[in-house]
């Protein structure tokens, strides 16, 4: 999993899909698609997103 493509600098404050927290502006998230959800595109923390992805990934 290479997050390096999908993690951004906020320009704004977004919520995370995750944990409903902020991810301030001008901190790395990550914008991608739930694993294994919705098409949308969605705002996550890194590490939310990381411990999204472990999750999934275990079936
Ligand atoms: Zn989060």
């Amino acid at each position: 999993m290479i997050l390096n493509s999908i993690t951004h600098k906020a320009r704004r404050d977004y919520l995370c899909a995750f944990c409903g927290m902020t991810v301030a502006s001008g901190t790395q998230y990550v914008r991608a698609q739930s694993p294994g959800g919705a098409q949308a595109k969605k705002a996550f923390h890194s590490k939310c997103y990381a411990g999204l992805v472990a999750s999934a990934g275990r079936k």
